[in-house]
């Protein structure tokens, strides 16, 4: 099995935080590039709302910056010693843009968590993992809560 690229997603939930390692020991085992994507909520797309007098460009510009500073808050410890990691951040929908995104990059597995940020944004568009899993191009690898393991 040839195993070059990983994606890993993460919302920065407790539910994601617990598939980050098997997605970085994957990554050292097959010695792939890892890539840690979160995708910031259009939430224009997702339900059509359109609020004219906040500039979704500036919003979407000041998310990025957070999340990739999340990003590094919740990997940079567990990556350490990876040479070969992406971290990316991108706007839409979050399973549309993590299947775009294994097609675009020939991503050979997506790692998530069976759990993300629970409320609102579920409630509103559903789960995120169980998407992935009916739609992506390649194998995908769900990890639970430990405390959620005996559901
Ligand atoms: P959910 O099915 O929405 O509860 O989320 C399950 C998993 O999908 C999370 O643990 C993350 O691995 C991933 N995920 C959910 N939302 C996002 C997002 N906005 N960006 C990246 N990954 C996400």
């Amino acid at each position: 099995m040839k195993v070059e690229r990983i994606l890993y997603a993460t919302d920065f939930s407790e539910g994601a935080s617990h598939a980050l390692p098997y997605a970085v020991d994957l990554a050292k085992h097959y010695n792939a590039r890892l890539y840690i994507i979160n995708v910031v909520y259009d939430f224009v797309k997702a339900t059509g709302i359109h609020v004219p007098h906040i500039s979704h460009d500036e919003l979407f510009k000041e998310l990025t910056q957070w999340a990739l500073k999340e990003i590094d808050k919740c990997c940079i410890e567990e990556t350490r010693g990876l040479q070969n990691v992406e971290k990316i951040v991108l706007k839409g929908i979050p399973y549309e843009e993590i299947i775009k995104f294994a097609d675009n990059e020939k991503i050979d597995i997506i790692v998530v968590g069976t759990y993300g940020r629970s409320g609102l944004e579920r409630f509103i568009f559903g789960s995120t993992a169980e998407r992935v899993v009916r739609r992506a191009p390649c194998a995908v690898i769900t990890v639970r809560v430990p405390e959620h393991r005996k559901d």
